[in-house]
């Protein structure tokens, strides 16, 4: 059978790392910055990219690419950049086609820290944002694009709103103007969801969530889908000579890889923020697994869900699992299922809900989301902090909200520590 046939849990196992006869079975880590050659012209070539290999790790190394190789199977695109976490690839997803002067349009329930990149960080560098309410009609949207505007921005489930991005909208906006669709896709993992299938042009993910599955270790990828055509004439900076490289041109000489392969030869190499082969290596070890732990995560948060949709301690729930949830009909549209991550709030607002936190035992206060381990988060308080009161509405977040990211333990034993925890929020 063809590998372009592979179901996702075989690419998930196997994909981009074959061994040939007496290699290592597993994917081996290349701990070394630099690589070996046997003349300075082998060198030469590939600084020119006349051959193809491995010579600094702040470019490319092999555990590294093995791991780009498996997410863009996964994705369905045709070329990645892991980099050194969500942060940088999402900052090296906007600047590989976004300069001073230029603009990108998001939807204002992007992630804490991608909306402060891009409502404060990036104008400073004079990249400049418009928020939008990801829930207005179509036209409403566009009405926020500019002349200037180089990309439009979104999350296919937002944390920690978990609002489920309505991608045919929001690509129909972005190709009417001439600007790829960028999506952040860490939520679902490419097994829950494939963005390029509903038109989106570039992904970007925080491996540092489910693809790594175990809270271990940081890092972020950028796949390219290699179909926007970036010969419109608003993307020079693809199409034309690039004097830091010979005067090449990344259409010309790459075709469908332009905007991928500038993103390495470019960013990679100015900015460096790229994924360490310790970090590569464990991704890709998390990866294996990332079906059956998608599933499961599903699974136990649909369950939880579902039990505290009938508490009477408990004020609301948001889960697009959920068959009344707002998002419900999106998820089912463009989800193989919800992930493991809900938010509620305990009747009592916010103080019953800080006691609620205070309570759990099993499920652990932390900032992190979607490993194999229950935890809860007050973004209020924590990873929303820096956002005004506006803002924290605008990103979906209110006082008494409680995010929780629902783990790999028995459901019994989860449910039995929320019902603990409740009962200790209302006593008063
Ligand atoms: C965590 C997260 C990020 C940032 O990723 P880091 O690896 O922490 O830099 C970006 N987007 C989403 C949706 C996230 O959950």
């Amino acid at each position: 059978m063809s590998k372009r046939n592979w179901k996702p849990e075989t690419i998930a196992v196997q994909g981009a790392y074959e061994p040939t006869s007496g290699e290592p079975r597993v994917v081996p880590l290349t701990l070394s910055t630099t690589f070996a050659y046997d003349s300075a012209q082998e060198v030469a070539d590939l600084f020119d990219f006349k051959s193809f290999g491995h010579f600094y790790t702040r470019l490319s190394n092999p555990t590294v690419s093995a791991f780009e190789g498996k997410m863009t199977m996964l994705e369905g695109g045709a070329g990645a950049l892991a980099c050194a976490s969500g942060q940088a690839a999402s900052t090296c997803a906007i600047m590989n086609i976004c300069q001073a002067g230029q603009h990108v349009v998001a939807a204002s329930t992007l992630y804490g820290g991608t909306y402060n990149l891009l409502c404060h960080t990036l104008p400073k560098y004079g990249i400049s944002c418009t928020f939008v309410d990801q829930k207005a009609p179509a036209a409403e949207i566009a009405a926020a694009i500019q002349d200037n505007t180089r990309c439009v921005f979104g999350e296919t489930l937002s944390n920690p709103g978990t609002e489920v991005l309505d991608f045919e909208k929001f690509a129909s906006v972005a190709h009417k103007a001439g600007v790829p669709l960028i999506v952040d896709n860490t939520f679902p993992t490419p097994y829950l969801c494939r963005p390029f299938d509903f038109g989106a042009d570039i992904v970007v993910h925080s491996t540092t969530k489910y693809i790594d599955g175990h809270a271990v270790s940081l890092g972020g990828v950028i796949v390219d889908r290699g179909r926007f055509n970036w010969k419109n004439g608003k993307f020079p900076e693809l199409t034309e000579p690039d004097e830091s490289y010979h005067g090449m041109s990344y259409t010309g000489a790459f075709g469908d890889m332009a905007y991928i392969v500038k993103a390495r030869a470019q960013l990679a190499r100015d900015f460096g923020a790229v994924m360490s082969p310790m970090n590569a290596w464990l991704a890709n070890l998390g990866l294996e697994t990332l079906h059956i732990r998608m599933d499961r995560h599903t699974e136990n948060a649909t369950m939880l869900a579902e039990w505290l949709a009938r508490d009477k301690r408990v004020h609301w729930v948001r889960y697009p699992g959920l068959k009344n949830d707002p998002n419900y009909a999106l998820a089912k549209k463009y989800l193989h299922g919800t992930s493991g991550v809900l938010t509620f709030g305990v009747r009592g607002g916010a103080r019953a809900g800080e006691r609620f936190m205070n309570s759990v035992k099993l499920a652990r206060l932390v900032v992190h989301v979607a490993d194999t381990r229950t935890s809860v988060l007050h973004p209020a308080s924590m990873t929303h902090r820096q956002l005004s009161p506006e803002q924290q509405k605008a990103a979906g977040v209110t006082p008494e909200l409680i995010r929780v990211s629902v783990g790999l333990e028995h459901i019994d034993d989860i449910i039995a520590d929320f019902d603990r925890a409740l009962a200790a929020a209302n006593r008063v």
